[in-house]
């Protein structure tokens, strides 16, 4: 069970406080979306979920269990960043399984594992590769795919589609989506796009200078925006 509760957190640097006693009941295998303009502290929230980034005040469980002071390694959790990095030297078969095989789990499962996931990502025929003789795309699924071969039952996904053009992010939500599905893993997901928020997510969270504005589904946002900022980034009618 992986549902992830938010009280009253809080980030401050200094004097700044830039995530504001948010509260947010997240349920196990959401697929949740932050949105909201740049600098609202969307990446900070995440990082904070993820033990990147120390909390100020608040509490954030992970099911059951009160996470402030786990460390990150120790927390059932995969991030990908927009600025996915894979081993160079590595083909991508072994940049998949590398993670699992720090881990000593044995080499047949390990196999198993990647190949399943390499099948969903539509990157089967990329496993002899080296990550130089990858598109972008491929790259991100690559990315994408190492991340998900361990299984996390959080899964933090930070603007993973913004350094893609156009047609591939149409194609990556569409491969994300199926992965969720497929994976039986809490997702939360960060965007300042609002495509990928409407089409992809259970619910949305709109923040605005470390505040949550409203979370609801992407239809009764739409439908019933609280204020004109959300009407607004939503791209309702004002
Ligand atoms: P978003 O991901 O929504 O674009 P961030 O969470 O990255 O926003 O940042 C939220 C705010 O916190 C921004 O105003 C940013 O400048 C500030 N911030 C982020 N990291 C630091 C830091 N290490 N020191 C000071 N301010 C920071
Ligand atoms: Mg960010």
């Amino acid at each position: 069970m992986s549902g992830i509760s938010l009280k009253k957190l809080r980030k401050t640097y200094g004097a700044l406080t830039v995530v504001h006693d948010i509260d947010l009941e997240i349920a196990d295998k959401e697929f949740i979306i932050l949105v909201g303009p740049s600098g609202c502290g969307k990446s900070t929230t995440l990082r904070m979920i993820a033990g990147l980034e120390e909390i100020s005040a608040g509490e954030l469980y992970i099911g059951d269990d009160l996470v402030n002071d786990v460390p990150s390694k120790e927390r059932d959790i995969a991030m990908v960043f927009q600025n996915y990095a894979l081993y160079p030297h590595m083909t991508v078969y072994k940049n998949m399984a590398f993670g699992l095989q720090l881990r000593k789990a044995p080499e047949a499962e390990i196999e198993k594992k990647v190949r399943e996931t390499a099948k969903t990502l539509d990157i089967e025929h990329l496993l002899n590769r080296k990550p130089k003789q990858l598109s972008g795309g491929q790259r991100q699924r690559v990315a994408l795919g190492r991340a998900m071969v361990r299984n996390p039952e959080v899964f933090l996904l930070d603007e993973p589609l913004s350094n893609l053009d156009a047609k591939l992010r149409g194609s990556m939500r569409t491969a994300i989506t199926k992965l969720h599905r497929q994976l039986d893993s809490t997702f939360i997901y960060v965007t300042h796009d609002q495509v990928e928020a409407m089409t992809m997510a259970d619910r949305i969270v709109v923040m605005k200078d470390g505040y949550i504005q409203q979370v609801d589904t992407p239809q009764a946002l739409y439908d019933h925006p609280i204020n004109m900022f959300v009407a607004g980034f939503i791209g309702a009618p004002q």
